[in-house]
């Protein structure tokens, strides 16, 4: 048994691989959208192979690229009106394979000085686009979760010396998180996952404009009983998962700083806004905040894992995460660098950051500042196309996310849920069904750079008649 290969296995198993990637890439759009949910299909593939001998390469990769080609959602899909998964952009591809081949390990600066200082780079990048001044600090993350949560334990270690020593067993009073109901829930997760427990997050009711309703926000921290519980944060979200919707950044920023209170933004989707000068006066107010999240797997088309907290505190991450070990390299020791496992939640840590530098090397600024341009154009396009085919828009944002109904079927809320089955039963696109004020609408979302007038045109069509089936 070998476990290394040779130059021409190494060879033939990269053509393999390539000739698959590049069936799949270049036809992504001859899919079926989403698979059967058979799972005794699924199982029964996963035995068809043998784990104790192993099987010949080209025959695991067979394996595998078949069965993700059978049985996933296609997210590169141009007509995946889904979620903020993107299609991969070839640079971000590329990147991953170069770090799984080099494999640097970011924990240490002089394990991997060329790695980490790439990141510290864009990191800085971003947080100048965000409007931060030059101490403004952050860290890749795996995800917008990850995110949130650094600035959970962030807001805590401001508000609280001894946070990191004593935990919550050393607060006086009960920290209050408060929010928007349409705030994404990775919130509620990063409250159990830190301690205070999610009864602490206080959803804030939206306006009719969808947004957190800062007026609720006021009387809510007006009435709470300071003998028991103290306000730590307020998280604006920056294009909700549901509707695309930006809250009040500007006004959210006064009350923080009114009442002294941590300012979080969650721009995981929307804070791709700030690469178009057309969208970015829409995160006018993000420039106040303590911290940011944002994730580069959502709009940016980088593959998954692809995160970034942003904060204008230069001290809190160091104070949140250090710690000092014997066994960590010292050689960095004397230059002025900081040691990546101090700043995070992460301690051996994969280059995330490369799938965001060898994307801008490939495109630059100006062609993510194109296609951003251009997915926004076709949000236009999808809204203007439905109140044509007599679809009424139920949401409100510039934001290439649209929420739609039919008028005379609103309070049917069987209705969104019988044409979403039967338009997922054909597998030609995906969109899903989302609740606004708990009644069911339409959700198309253009996450794909590639989804073009074509696409869209078929979706509507797709829906027409389902919508013309639907009356018979
Ligand atoms: C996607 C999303 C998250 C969660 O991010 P992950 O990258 O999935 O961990 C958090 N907040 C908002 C607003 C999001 O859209």
């Amino acid at each position: 048994m070998q476990f290394d290969f040779d130059n021409k296995q190494r060879k033939e198993i990269l053509e393999i691989v390539f000739e698959k990637l590049e069936n799949y890439y270049s036809s992504t759009q001859d899919f079926k959208t989403n698979p059967d949910l058979n799972i005794n299909k699924i199982r029964e593939s996963l035995l068809t192979t043998d784990l104790v001998n192993g099987i010949k390469p080209e025959k695991a990769i067979q394996h595998v690229t078949n069965g993700l080609e059978t049985f996933s959602v296609h997210t590169p899909h141009p007509k995946y009106f889904g979620l903020f998964n993107p299609r991969s952009n070839y640079a971000g591809i590329i990147a991953d394979l170069i770090t799984a081949t080099y494999n640097p390990q970011l924990a240490a600066w002089s394990h991997a000085p060329f790695a980490v200082e790439v990141e510290e780079l864009i990191i800085r990048e971003f947080a100048n686009k965000f409007g931060y001044d030059k101490n403004a600090d952050g860290v890749f993350t795996t995800g917008g979760a990850e995110a949130n949560l650094t600035a959970m334990l962030c807001a805590l270690n401001h508000k609280y010396q001894n946070f990191a020593k004593d935990g919550v067993f050393g607060l006086d009073k009960k920290p209050v998180v408060f929010c928007s109901a349409e705030a994404h829930h990775s919130i509620q997760k990063a409250a159990k996952v830190v301690g205070i427990g999610y009864n602490l997050v206080k959803s804030i009711p939206i306006t009719d404009e969808l947004k957190l309703d800062t007026e609720i926000l006021q009387q809510k921290l007006n009435e709470l009983d300071s003998s028991i519980y103290a306000p730590l944060m307020i998280i604006g979200t920056a294009g909700t998962t549901g509707t695309g919707t930006i809250d009040e950044l500007n006004q959210l920023s006064s009350i923080c700083k009114k009442n002294n209170i941590w300012f979080h933004v969650d721009a995981a989707y929307g804070g791709g806004a700030i690469l178009s000068q057309d969208l970015k006066p829409q995160l006018t107010g993000i420039e106040k905040s303590d911290s940011i999240t944002f994730d580069a797997h959502k709009w940016m088309s980088v593959p998954m894992g692809t995160s970034i907290f942003l904060t204008s505190r230069n001290d809190i991450l160091g104070k949140t995460f250090r710690i000092t070990t014997e066994y960590m390299p010292k050689e960095a020791d004397k230059l002025t660098i900081t040691e990546p496992f101090t700043h995070s939640i992460q301690w051996s840590r994969r280059f995330i950051g490369l799938k965001v530098y060898l994307s801008l090397l490939f495109y630059g600024w100006q062609g993510y500042e194109q296609t951003i341009n251009h997915q926004a154009k076709m949000g236009q396009y999808l809204k203007n196309q439905l109140i044509e085919n007599g679809w009424k828009i139920k949401n409100n944002t510039d934001l290439p996310v649209v929420c739609f109904a039919k008028s005379e079927f609103e309070t049917d809320s069987n209705f969104p849920k019988e044409i979403l089955d039967k338009v997922l039963a054909k597998g030609k696109s995906w969109l899903s069904v989302y609740p606004i004020n708990g009644i069911p609408t339409f959700r198309a979302c253009i996450t794909n750079y590639n989804t073009t007038e074509k696409e869209i045109d078929e979706l509507i069509n797709e829906l027409n008649i389902e919508f013309t089936n639907y009356l018979k």
